[in-house]
């Protein structure tokens, strides 16, 4: 096709309607260009392991031929020590995102075909004079959150509950959420982003799992950010057999390249999830750095202590410039510049090659996330922010 504009805009083209109307997931500019100082997509400022790089290295040789072992079985037997379950209350993904997206497909029915779905079992029940509940289409999440989950819903053909966090992004009171929220305690699936993104704030396990209890369908935790936090919730995916929880090596483990993921939760959900899965979905390489990561994570605990030290610092400087800056319990802040709008300070801080996110959604569009780098970053960042702010 010579010109693919016209197959995305042409009624007749083979694509799927659903696919032409998508907007797709945008993701944080990954720039090849020198020099610059990289804090607008949360990745580690410190590299992997010395143990880690010298793992992937010692697997790269004639075995790259072979496929890879498709459950990540030495990965889940590793994981399944640290989090005291077993290899079975766990599968590994291409990143956290592949599992996001296999969760929908696994427990949402697609709008059109539940909706059909519906009316075949309400006739069939109502011949044995059952009533039929509807199955559930619906994916729901708070928002501000993670960006990725409507396109997941778009994607799957599914319905969409978004419902506003609180103005200080904390999680609304449960006896509110009935009242003209319209949330609905029977989605098929619910995403949590905990700690939440991109304000950082976190959550108490008290509190998530009092929103678990409350929920009918599967509700997935998602700790992307977690090991920057005080608290994760990782109990109640092995206590509650409807919640699942996403971590991810990209973020704390340095690891984002790689590409590893996983969820842990009940067994019967993780084989369903394993049925729908691509056989060989993570790659050799992948694999070998996760297992090796584990096998340091003293490393990394030092690494998340140097982060926290300065996230606290950069908060401190940044309120003294005049910035509004949210408590974060992660690699990153939520902050509200002073004089400049939002969007301009962000490029004020690219033309001083600094980038930082900024999100055009309701409820944050003033403010700027910034990763948190290493201390000299942070320092720099501060310096640019100065000489705005100083004119
Ligand atoms: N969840 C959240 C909240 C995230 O911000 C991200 C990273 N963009 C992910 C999940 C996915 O991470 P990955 O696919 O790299 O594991």
């Amino acid at each position: 096709m010579s010109n693919p504009q016209s197959a995305i805009r042409n009624p007749h083209s083979p694509i799927r309607p659903l696919v032409r109307r998508l907007h797709p997931y945008v993701y944080g500019e990954q720039p090849k260009i020198k020099g610059l100082i990289k804090l607008n997509t949360n990745e580690n400022p410190y590299p992997p392991s010395p143990r880690v790089l010298a793992a992937v290295r010692a697997a790269v040789d004639g075995r790259l031929r072979l496929y890879p072992n498709p459950t990540a079985q030495a990965l889940r037997e590793k994981l399944a020590r640290l989090h005291r379950c077993k290899p079975d209350n766990l599968i590994v993904g291409n990143g956290s995102d592949e599992l996001l997206a296999l969760a929908t497909r696994c427990f949402v029915e697609p709008l059109e075909r539940g909706l059909q779905a519906a009316s075949r079992s309400n006739a069939q029940r109502r011949g044995s004079g059952v009533n039929a509940a509807l199955p559930s289409s619906t994916v729901q999440y708070f928002t501000p959150s993670y960006s990725l989950y409507p396109v997941l819903a778009d994607i799957h053909g599914a319905a969409k509950n978004e419902v506003p966090l609180r103005p200080d992004f904390s999680l609304p009171d449960l006896a509110d959420l009935p009242r003209g929220r319209q949330w609905d305690f029977a989605a098929a699936l619910t995403f949590v982003t905990t700690p939440n993104a991109p304000s950082g704030r976190g959550y108490s396990t008290r509190e998530l799992e009092r929103l678990c209890r409350a929920q009918k369908g599967v509700v997935l935790l998602d700790e992307a950010y977690v090991d920057f936090a005080e608290e994760n919730a990782l109990k109640l995916a092995l206590k509650h057999p409807h919640v699942l929880v996403a971590r991810t090596f990209s973020k704390a483990y340095s690891l984002c390249f790689q590409r590893v993921g996983y969820l842990v939760g009940h067994r019967d959900l993780i084989a369903a999830l394993n049925k729908i899965r691509d056989s060989y979905n993570v790659n050799g390489l992948g694999q070998a750095a996760a297992v090796a990561t584990l096998g340091d994570l003293p490393y990394y605990r030092a690494h998340f202590k140097k982060i926290l030290a300065t996230r606290e610092w950069l908060g401190r400087e940044l309120t003294k410039l005049g910035f509004r800056v949210l408590p974060s319990r992660t690699n990153f802040i939520l902050a509200r510049p002073a004089r400049l709008a939002a969007s301009e300070w962000r490029q004020e801080l690219r033309a001083r090659k600094i980038l930082v996110r900024w999100f055009d959604f309701p409820g944050v569009s003033d403010y700027l996330r910034i990763t948190v780098g290493t201390a000299a970053e942070a320092k720099a960042l501060v310096r640019a922010a100065r000489r705005i702010v100083t004119g």
